[in-house]
């Protein structure tokens, strides 16, 4: 995986699938955005909406690191 991205998101191509638009989600660049820094991060996206799953471990746990390393610089 690219070190372009702090994060990324590894799953199975057509396994997760945009509610609203039942497509598949693709890998897309999401920006986070945390005290004044842009951290892009490679998630789910839907194609069509733009629609990103966050999946919730991430959301609740690696995200946290980054805000973590953030706040100890
Ligand atoms: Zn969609």
């Amino acid at each position: 995986m690219s070190q372009k991205y702090h994060e990324s998101y590894e799953f199975e191509p057509g396994s997760l699938v945009c509610d609203k638009c039942q497509v598949a989600m693709e890998p897309g660049e999401v920006m986070l955005q945390y005290m004044g820094n842009d951290f892009p991060i490679q998630m789910p996206k839907c194609p069509l909406c733009g629609q990103v799953f966050i999946p919730e471990e991430l959301a609740s746990g690696k995200i946290l690191q980054v805000e973590r390393a953030l706040e100890d610089k």
